[in-house]
């Protein structure tokens, strides 16, 4: 009988297979503009200061941004010729213009406040490597609306060619973009003509997308060098890494929101420049520890409000 029973669900399972029931293939990662295959979300590192992800570094001061060989293979530099219509209605540029610049950002990333007397206890949040899911963003978007926060999404120039859509999501919500290169690659190893390519070519193509330029760059794994800080300042941007790692990257923290939690508040200090990234894990972490940042006093600057060029 069992035999039978068996020998029946074969013949079903060769009759469907016959019929061409095909296996999707859904591959989790994402195609790049030139059709090459890039890491997951989960596989895609990005090295904290000191590369070895164990920074734990108290001191506003003392914090330094070395940078690491560590990469993630990345596209080969492709022209951005396939672009979503402009379309510059968007009512958001106004009202960019219209905040007053009451903080800058010192030479180790920190943010301070131009004026003295002004609140100090602030932080500002970053996500790093998108745009990639609509629902990670709007997450992440849902959550910093909730508690009233504004952040820099650093974006990728081979994903908003993949998905301008989202980038139009992010910027129509009235959050902040910024410049994370075209590739997610080393620029420090590239030429000095690649490397300001992979700064301008974002530049065109988020103008093309939702209608302004970035007015924020980090570069990927925090990698870069003077001939790059000047290309940045060139087109009109702050060059940042971060104060903050939340190691969000890394494998140690990998699916564990509370260790996220836990990274961000071990760094904490007032003017933290906090370095997250589009990653599941982050976006079930950020109601908490907005919540916890809000209830040690910290308050969210809007990246709109601080200065474009660095203080010493
Ligand atoms: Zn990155």
């Amino acid at each position: 009988m069992i035999r039978h029973t068996t020998a029946l669900i074969m013949i079903a399972c060769m009759l469907l297979s016959a019929c061409g029931t095909k296996d999707e293939t859904t591959p989790e990662s994402t195609k790049s503009s030139n059709g090459s295959v890039t890491l997951t979300q989960e596989q895609q590192n990005e090295p904290t200061a000191t590369g070895t992800g164990k920074t734990k570094t108290n001191n506003p001061q003392s914090s330094t941004n070395s940078n690491s060989d560590q990469k993630s293979p990345g596209d080969d530099e492709t022209s951005s010729t396939e672009k979503e219509g402009t379309d510059n209605t968007y009512g958001t540029q106004a009202a960019e213009d219209d905040i007053e610049k009451t903080y800058y950002m010192n030479a180790n990333y920190y943010i301070k406040p131009n004026d003295k007397m002004s609140e100090s206890k602030v932080v500002l949040l970053t996500f790093d490597d998108g745009p990639k899911e609509e629902k990670m963003i709007k997450g992440l978007i849902d959550t910093l609306d909730k508690h009233d926060a504004k952040a820099i999404f650093f974006v990728n120039g081979y994903r908003v060619q993949s998905h301008p859509e989202l980038l139009k999501i992010i910027h129509e919500r009235g959050q902040v973009v910024g410049n994370h290169a075209w590739d997610h690659e080393d620029l420090k190893k590239m030429s000095t003509t690649a490397a300001a390519k992979q700064v301008t070519d974002v530049q065109k193509i988020v103008k093309e997308t939702i209608g302004v330029e970035p007015h924020f760059f980090r570069p990927p794994f925090g990698s870069g060098n003077d001939a790059l800080k000047a290309t940045v300042k060139k087109n009109g941007m702050l060059y940042m890494t971060w104060s903050n790692g939340s190691l969000d990257w890394d494998k140690s923290t990998k699916n564990k929101p509370d260790k996220v939690i836990q990274n961000v508040l071990d760094q904490l200090n007032p003017g933290s420049n906090i370095l997250m990234h589009e990653l599941p894990w982050t976006v079930e972490a950020l109601d908490e520890l907005l919540t916890k940042l809000e209830q040690k006093g910290y308050t969210f600057v809007d990246p709109r409000s601080i200065e474009l060029e660095a203080r010493s």
